[in-house]
């Protein structure tokens, strides 16, 4: 028996991925403090029924892709594994009574999610998004900060050609009579498209502009587009972001046929795709407004909107492009010794020079001074400090690859400190 294997679509992350991983987090984080985003940890599961009732029952996450969680014991309600943190993220606002704070609400979170998708590279089933909401502004203004923050946290990591594909959705308003425009635009082909296509026909038939299915795509390149066909306000409210986008420098690309998946979005919809990369690949994230999705949810009318980035997709751009950060350094100090009576004295002055700043680790075997000097060569150190059988402590520099004679621990401890200061 080969032994256990991590299950389909659920990776483990090694170095340098996990490095660069933590460090795209960490980068969100800090652009969603910069730009002042209170920082919202959610929880990883919710009542599925909000994902039904927010993403919305024919969408693909969760009419396929939903992990649902067995009520068990006093639950009385099945949960379900966050496909998506737009649905949580409300569901917060209101039930904490964000309406009364100063509005918009601006929140942000980087969240782990899962999706029962076909596995391949850039889709996985657990995956995390960095995520802004900003909820309780209906105006264009609100739309360029999300856009720009967003454009620029990609940017900032080195994916400088990001270009943004933005489209208006419409609204109740206008959205109804160009569907219907659509569907008489897909009904003379509706037998050359596939079985989820002809569905989608019936029931979404604006799905049928980001489906990748050939006799669909081909026929959505004819396709009448939904901004020549928006009412006066939405008309209005996409010339202003367009304007707005072009006066912050942001690369825009008009795309007609970004409607994204889910079915809250109202107005401005966009996607941040890096060109030339293949198919998914280059989708790093998205967005949208969706002033319908709190009164969905049970709240008052409050018009919202967000945008999620693909973590793991900005590290796979990263690395195609070679610009991945390094893992974390080895510590830069050593401490050494071959005697069993000096380990704890070897873990004592380690975590001593980690208290002072040093990254530090204690050789904690018996084996030849020379074989624990080649480790931490081999960890990228910069010096050794061995502990010597009368408790006296010897510096070793190993980029000068010189050695003081042993002399008295505080002294040592303080010339080590120096010297990775001076070196690192
Ligand atoms: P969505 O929430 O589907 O609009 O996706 C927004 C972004 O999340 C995408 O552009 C991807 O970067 C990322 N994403 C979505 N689904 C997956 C997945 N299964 N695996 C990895 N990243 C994903």
């Amino acid at each position: 028996m080969s032994g256990f294997q991590s299950p389909r679509g659920l990776r483990d992350l090694l170095e340098p991925l996990a490095s660069a991983h933590g460090w795209a987090t960490d980068r969100a984080w800090a652009a969603a403090d910069a730009a002042g985003y209170a920082r919202i940890e959610l929880p990883i599961a919710e009542e599925s029924a909000l994902f039904e009732r927010a993403v919305g029952g024919t969408s693909d996450i969760v009419a396929k892709e939903l992990y649902r969680l067995e009520p068990r014991g006093d639950d009385a309600v099945t949960l379900a594994l966050r496909p998506e943190a737009t649905a949580g993220a409300v569901r917060a606002y209101i039930q904490h009574g964000m309406r009364s704070q100063p509005q918009p609400v601006r929140l942000a979170t980087v969240a782990q999610l899962f999706r029962y998708d076909r596995p391949q590279k850039g889709r996985y089933r657990q995956f995390t998004q960095f995520d802004i909401e900003a909820i309780g502004d209906g105006g264009p203004g609100i739309d360029l900060e999300v856009i720009a923050i967003g454009a620029a946290y990609l940017r900032e990591l080195g994916l400088t050609d990001v270009q943004v594909h933005l489209n208006s959705v419409g609204c109740t308003a206008c959205r109804p009579a160009y569907v219907e425009t659509l569907r008489a635009h897909f009904t003379p082909v509706s037998q050359e498209l596939s079985e989820v296509d002809q569905s989608r026909l019936t029931t979404n038939p604006l799905r049928l502009l980001d489906s990748n299915e050939t006799a669909a795509v081909k026929r959505a390149a004819t396709a009448p587009a939904i901004t020549d066909h928006l009412c006066a306000d939405c008309a209005a409210h996409h010339a202003a972001v367009v304007s707005g986008l072009a006066t912050i420098g942001v690369t825009v690309v008009a795309a007609p046929r970004v409607v994204r998946g889910l079915d809250y979005y109202t107005r401005t919809a966009w996607e941040y795709l890096l060109p030339g990369e293949q198919g998914q690949q280059g989708a790093l994230g998205g967005g949208g407004r969706y002033d319908g999705l709190v009164e969905l949810l049970g709240g008052t009318p409050t018009p919202a909107i967000g945008f999620a980035i693909g973590i793991d997709r900005v590290v796979l751009a990263l690395e195609a492009r070679g610009l991945l950060p390094a893992a974390a350094a080895g510590p830069a100090i050593v401490v050494a010794g071959i005697e069993a009576e000096s380990l704890a004295n070897r873990v004592a002055i380690a975590a001593e020079l980690r208290a002072a700043g040093a990254s530090a680790r204690a050789d904690v075997s018996t084996r030849k001074i020379g074989k624990q000097l080649e480790g931490a060569v081999r960890d990228g150190a910069l010096a050794v400090i061995i502990v010597e059988p009368d408790g006296r402590l010897t510096l070793r520099d190993l980029v000068k690859a010189s050695q003081a004679e042993p002399a008295e621990r505080g002294g040592v401890i303080a010339a080590a400190l120096r010297l990775v200061q001076n070196e690192g």
